[in-house]
């Protein structure tokens, strides 16, 4: 295990030598310390990565290089995926099946961003028809600079690398900075770079406090672009920042994202992806369906079904065999979701399973998967992120209801519907006011689509070939062709 910054090509301790606790969330014991950035190692990160992009060439290499490098990356993490896999299950607490299938996708990410910037030499310019015959005109894309990522904890290597991967294709520098509590595989990430060859100052991981590390990154006038996970909260200081020195921003935020199952549905397979659509990762993910609305005529004997799948999960250390659950990321985040359930049944809602601590678990922040029946709609449970696993449920008459329940959100990330029938299925996905839809499932994700929310779930796209525009600016090239004189002031 790393405990390092990475600046500059080089591992050094934070420069006021402060560390931050690093706990297994399934054993809550400190199994290992990591530096805890100050301002001033981030503006040393700043530094780097400005040298590397404004006089050492990066933004200048060809994007097939680019591409040598994040293959290499690629099959660095793949060499050593089960044991970064493991690291991520005793950092983050997810099952280590999860963990695996995260690391594997991240890898991916990095092959799929080589396969763009190979794109871009092939198609460096597109020429602009002008209505006007004395001039030609073309568009060219440039990497924006040097990219400032922040992200969260839920994905820990895989977030990572959904900025990291499309900001190096472009021809970025990166300084990213890990959630405080799952800064270990970001860590190995920077030493796979390290041992493909990345040059100095292209990537750069500071660790450390949101408050102090994170700050200095979205206020280091060094920084051109900010491209954030994380919370609503934090998320509008980010853009507040970035006003201040115009910089660009794309923002990941949250989600309340409903699943609509109608009652043509097949109710094994509705039931299955609800569970995965918010028990996988311990129900802390983004776009998790967390607000299930089920047509009225299959509403009782699916809430049973689920009831009975729910119970059924095992929970347990995510390196045990077996274990579907493991605990929740940090006592703050296990001490919120308790708080969120226990606020739902003061506002009226019924606890239909789960809602506490299993039993035979003394140590590790475990919580039973829970179904709430009954939630009003003005209650923080219906309304807010509870960000763990917490499902809300409620039936609906008719597919207009349906849309206007599922639409009733200041969030907008995801959301899913189930149907038998394909084109009221393929309607109601249209009506969503969301950035991600999925039909007869809820959450795989593509490294080829496009990602990110409508509404307060944020701003601009990753992922796909959107994902790459993030890190792009476009400039216009215009050329005076004619050979007569321009004939304004002199005649
Ligand atoms: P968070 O906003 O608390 O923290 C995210 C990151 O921001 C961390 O690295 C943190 O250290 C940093 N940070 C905190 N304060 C900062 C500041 N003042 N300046 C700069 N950086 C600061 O979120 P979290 O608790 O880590 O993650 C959970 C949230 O992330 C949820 O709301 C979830 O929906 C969201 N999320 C969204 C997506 C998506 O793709 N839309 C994916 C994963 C998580």
């Amino acid at each position: 295990m790393r405990s390092e910054l990475y600046i500059d090509g080089s591992w050094k301790a934070a420069s006021d030598g402060r560390t931050l606790e690093v706990v297994n969330p399934a054993t809550e014991e400190v199994i290992h310390h990591i530096a805890a950035a100050t301002a001033e190692d981030v503006d040393l990160a700043v530094k780097a990565a400005r040298r590397a992009f404004d006089t050492d060439g990066w933004p200048r290499t060809s994007g097939a290089e680019r591409a040598r490098y994040l293959r290499a990356i690629a099959a660095g993490i793949r060499a050593r995926q089960a044991e970064i896999a493991r690291l991520e299950t005793i950092d983050n607490g997810k099952p280590f099946p999860e963990a695996d299938w995260d690391i594997a996708d991240a890898a991916g990410c990095f092959d799929f961003y080589a396969g763009l910037a190979e794109q871009l030499d092939s198609n460096p310019e597109e020429p602009i028809a002008l209505a006007d015959a004395r001039f030609t005109s073309k568009a060219v894309r440039e990497p924006i600079g040097v990219a400032g990522a922040i992200i969260p904890w839920n994905y820990p290597l895989l977030m990572a690398s959904w900025k990291v991967a499309p900001a190096l294709a472009a021809g970025c520098t990166v300084v990213l900075k890990p959630a405080e509590v799952t800064s270990l595989t970001a860590l190995e990430l920077a030493a796979i770079a390290d041992e493909v060859g990345l040059p100095p100052g292209v990537l750069n991981i500071v660790t450390g406090a949101g408050s102090v590390a994170g700050q200095a990154i979205i206020d280091h006038k060094g920084v051109d672009k900010l491209a954030f996970t994380g919370s609503g909260p934090v998320g509008s200081k980010i853009m507040a920042a970035a006003a201040r020195d115009i910089k660009r921003i794309s923002l990941e935020l949250g989600g309340k994202s409903p699943f609509v199952v109608f009652d043509d549905s097949d109710i094994e397979k509705a039931v299955e992806w609800i569970l995965f659509g918010i028990f996988w990762n311990q129900g802390q993910v983004c776009s998790a369906t967390s607000r299930v609305l089920v047509q009225e005529g299959l509403y009782e004997p699916l809430l049973k079904r689920l009831i009975e799948e729910t119970n059924r999960i095992r929970i347990g250390d995510g390196l045990a065999d077996g274990v579907l659950l493991g605990p929740l990321v940090s006592k703050k985040q296990y001490d919120q979701v308790i708080a969120a359930i226990e606020a739902a049944r003061s506002a009226g809602a019924t606890l239909a399973c789960g809602g506490r601590r299993p039993e035979g678990f003394e140590k590790g922040y475990y919580l039973r998967p829970t179904v709430l029946t009954d939630v009003p709609l003005d209650s923080a449970a219906w309304v807010e992120e509870i960000f763990g696993p917490v499902v809300c449920m409620r039936s609906f008459k008719t597919e207009a209801e349906a849309v206007e329940l599922a639409n009733d959100s200041r969030l907008g990330l995801a959301a899913a519907v189930m149907s038998a029938d394909d084109a009221r299925a393929e309607r109601v996905a249209k009506a969503f006011r969301a950035g991600i839809v999925w039909i007869n499932c809820s959450q795989p994700t593509f490294t080829e689509a496009p990602w990110g929310g409508y509404k307060q779930s944020g701003i601009g796209r990753e992922l796909g070939r959107w994902g790459l525009d993030n890190y792009l600016e476009t400039k216009q090239i215009t050329k005076y062709v004619s050979e007569d004189p321009w004939g304004w002031y002199i005649k």
